[in-house]
């Protein structure tokens, strides 16, 4: 924002038009009637409602759709059953817990025809029944701490969403999942509740629940919405860092304070491997974003996390919007006898996405698209994805010549500068970000508008994850994605999920030939070589990256200044 200012503006956006969406990201900027909110709201739930796709069997295999009954025998039930007597909140005879049950669905047939209603599909044996709302948590049955469905109230968590339905008794029964839920559907509640009443308060033993993501960003994320929950009951978070290795290095004894961790792979794997962290208890693991954590460049590291968790009765849930069937197949190698959810279709986009592809003929042609819409009025905030570090600075570059406040993040800026840029966007003060990869999965942008994908993704997951950065919890949202001569080849597969979502597609798209495995192992390899996006001469780019440094500059004396005021405030006050 200050470059852009210091650079003397450029595009106009017009904040009165735009002030619901400015709402959204930052509810103190603009005052609208509530109402009108939530009346938008409602619209956008029977919107979706009525988008429902046709049903397709995803699996192609014999499988069994089994109801709720559970089995008496059922040996980790019972664990967890003498745990709850422990508490002092046990509550009665299995039959009463069946009668409250009933109280929920009448009959199986009920049962069978709430999932379908919401598109839930569950495969595997002795599947616990879905909750209707959350009210039903508070029932003796599943016995819910109030604080819990205190903390629901305050976040305007209303009713569970599809996936939060079907996952919460699952992972409360103590039964491994796998489950694959549209971006943006709540994935994230459905494994903390569960877990968070399970852990039932801090107990000062070492870490008892471990929920691993792919990116440090998505970490925080999970960090912050565990907080949210269990906000209350003085629950022990780590988020593992350099600096918090480091002092649980220095002192073991810190470790055992921990309830609950939250980590990259490599991260992890490193304090694991220095004998900086023991996950012997740990009762819950998650692997956030499975799918990702399943491949190569992860797996191996996942091998020594798992290793690590040596607690026979642990849980296990993997999440994904995206589980290809080699992830899952690899993936119950490491579960017992895990139920899976898919809800909606399986690996396809979030319906509230409005989906376009947009032939730009050259790589040029995809700038000139940008200034377009740029000069039409765009709809901040804005998110491009490029497929190189490389291309997201060539573009940067040209974007903030044109006056855009657009910012830029991968991995090779700071993790400061990541903070901050995510921070800043999530707020609504930078309008257009460009990224690679690093911000495709998991992240929670509520007000994001337009995902533009500048570079076609090399996978469909990538698509469908990059997509899926709006129209999140219901909401609606757009996509945009470039293509050229080169990337034809591989528009079949996306033209399929746009289709298995709900979106209109013309009619010759529909006609091409599938990409082979072998073409699409190859783009997943490596991205197609693409000419640079470059068209500002290298004057002007020293001219902008000299302004740029003087404003970092300046920013990094603020806050040294504040950090010392800070400082010096603390230590008047103590
Ligand atoms: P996913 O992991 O499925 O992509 P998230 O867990 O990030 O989705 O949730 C997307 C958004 O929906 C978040 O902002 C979250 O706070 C919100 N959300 C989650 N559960 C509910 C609910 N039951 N009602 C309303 N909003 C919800
Ligand atoms: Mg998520």
């Amino acid at each position: 924002m200050d470059l852009f200012r210091l650079l003397g503006g450029g595009a106009r956006f017009d904040k009165k038009r735009f002030k619901d969406d400015i709402k959204i990201i930052d509810p103190s900027a603009v005052d609208v009637d509530e109402q009108q909110v939530t009346q938008q709201e409602e619209d956008n739930n029977v919107d979706q409602q009525k988008a429902l796709l046709n049903e397709i069997d995803f699996f192609k295999t014999t499988h069994t759709i089994v109801g709720g009954k559970k089995k008496a025998s059922d040996s980790k039930k019972n664990k967890s059953k003498k745990e709850q007597a422990a508490n002092g909140d046990n509550h009665e005879q299995l039959d009463e817990e069946d009668e409250e049950v009933e109280e929920i669905f009448q009959n199986q047939e009920e049962v069978q025809e709430f999932r379908k209603q919401n598109r839930i599909r569950i495969y595997g044996d002795d599947v616990p029944n879905p909750i209707r709302k959350f009210v039903n948590l508070s029932t003796p049955y599943y016995n819910i701490r109030p604080y819990i469905r205190r903390n629901l109230k305050e976040n305007g968590f209303d009713e569970p969403t599809p996936i939060q339905m079907q996952s919460i008794p699952i992972i409360m029964k103590d039964r491994d999942l796998m489950a694959c839920a549209p971006t943006g559907s709540g994935k994230t509640l459905a494994y903390l509740l569960p877990i968070i009443h399970d852990l039932n308060g801090p107990e000062k033993v070492g870490y008892r629940a471990l929920v691993v993501a792919p990116t440090r960003e998505l970490a925080q994320q999970i960090f912050r919405e565990i907080k949210r929950i269990s906000a209350g009951k003085k629950f022990k978070i780590c988020m593992l860092t350099k600096a918090t290795a480091a002092t649980q290095a220095q002192d073991p004894k810190l470790r055992q304070k921990f309830d609950i961790l939250i980590s990259t792979p490599l991260r992890l794997v490193h304090a694991i491997q220095n004998e900086e962290m023991e996950l012997d208890r740990v009762q819950h693991l998650v692997l956030d974003e499975a799918d990702k954590l399943l491949e190569l460049g992860f797996l191996e590291q996942m091998d020594e996390i798992f290793a690590a968790c040596t607690n026979p009765n642990i849980q296990k849930s993997l999440f994904s919007a995206t589980i290809p069937s080699g992830v899952e197949t690899l993936a119950k190698t490491v579960m017992k006898d895990p139920i899976r959810i898919v809800i909606g279709a399986k690996n396809a986009a979030t319906e509230t996405i409005k989906q376009e592809l947009l032939f730009v003929g050259s790589e040029d042609g995809k700038l000139v698209a940008i200034r377009q819409l740029v000069q039409k009025g765009l709809k901040p905030p804005v998110l491009i994805f490029v497929q190189s570090i490389e291309r997201a600075k060539e573009l940067f570059h040209e974007l903030i010549y044109d006056g855009i406040n657009v910012e830029v993040i991968h991995s090779e800026r700071t993790k400061a500068q990541r903070d901050n840029i995510i921070d800043q966007f999530r707020a609504g003060r930078i309008w257009v970000l460009i990224s690679t990869e690093l911000m495709a999965r998991g992240l929670d942008f509520k007000g994001v508008n337009l995902v533009i994908n500048y570079d076609f993704p090399q996978t469909v997951q990538s698509y469908i994850h990059r997509i899926g950065r709006t129209g999140r919890a219901g909401r609606t949202g757009e996509a945009v994605t470039y293509f050229t001569k080169e990337d034809g080849p591989y528009l079949k597969s996306i033209v399929n999920v746009m289709r298995e979502s709900g979106c209109e597609v013309p009619e010759w798209m529909l006609t091409m030939k599938k990409p082979s495995q072998n073409m699409r192992n190859q783009l997943r390899k490596s991205p197609i070589e693409r000419k640079r996006i470059n068209t500002i001469s290298s004057y002007d780019k020293r001219k902008i990256a000299h302004k740029r440094d003087i404003i970092e500059t300046s920013k990094r004396r603020k806050m040294e200044k504040q950090t010392v005021a800070k400082k010096s405030d603390e230590q008047s006050s103590a």
